[in-house]
């Protein structure tokens, strides 16, 4: 199963494709994780790339690439995996539709999981007293709710276009949204 998991920042993408992990087996490939730990690891571009995530804004398409890439050709991928975090503006869509066909993985499930500004604004709020993301006070908030509007938003038309898309609501618990993304990939709730 490869799965591309959508959303606006505080959808849940990132906890919901921690849950899916478990119940499908397949690696969870974050881009917003892989440059947080670039940037722990005090690479060059990682810290290049820190300084533009803590403002909100998108890191330089190349170098996003490079590193997702990278991961993608790590063997763990060979049976499938989730995308969270990309991609995150039509150029972006394009290489990874292009990667993907060049690895013989091309993506058969893109999820939106659909929700508002009010409630991402309540969520990222817990979240940044809970992990202390640097990305996580409000003025970076609205800059990266104004990012995904213009930039990521047009990517969900990109996947219905190809037939791939489906939308999920994403208000309720961890356990309701979970339940709804399995039933979407077609797993059966008892046998999770
Ligand atoms: P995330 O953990 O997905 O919320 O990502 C945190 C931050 O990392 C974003 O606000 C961006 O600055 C950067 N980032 C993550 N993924 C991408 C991407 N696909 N393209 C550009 N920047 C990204």
């Amino acid at each position: 199963m490869r799965i591309v998991l959508l959303g606006p920042p505080g959808s849940g993408k990132g906890t919901q494709a921690a849950m899916l992990v478990e119940h499908l087996g397949i690696p969870h490939i974050s881009t917003g994780a892989l440059l947080r730990e670039a940037a722990e690891n005090g690479t060059e571009l990682g810290l290049q790339a820190k300084k533009i995530a803590d403002k909100g804004e998108l890191v330089p398409d190349d170098i996003v690439l490079g590193m997702l890439e990278e991961r993608l050709g790590q063997p763990d991928v060979k049976d499938g995996f989730i995308l969270d975090g990309y991609p995150r503006n039509l150029a972006q869509a394009k290489s990874l539709e292009q990667v993907l066909e060049r690895i013989g993985q091309p993506a058969d499930e893109a999820i939106l999981i659909d929700i508002d500004a009010e409630r991402i604004i309540k969520r990222i709020a817990k979240r940044a007293q809970e992990e202390g993301r640097a990305d996580d006070t409000e003025e970076t908030v609205r800059n990266r709710l104004r990012v995904y509007d213009e930039k990521t938003a047009p990517v969900a038309d990109f996947y219905e276009e190809r037939g791939l898309l489906t939308r999920v609501w994403g208000d309720g618990t961890i356990d309701e949204i979970l339940q709804r993304l399995l039933s979407v990939l077609n797993v059966q709730a008892e046998t999770v």
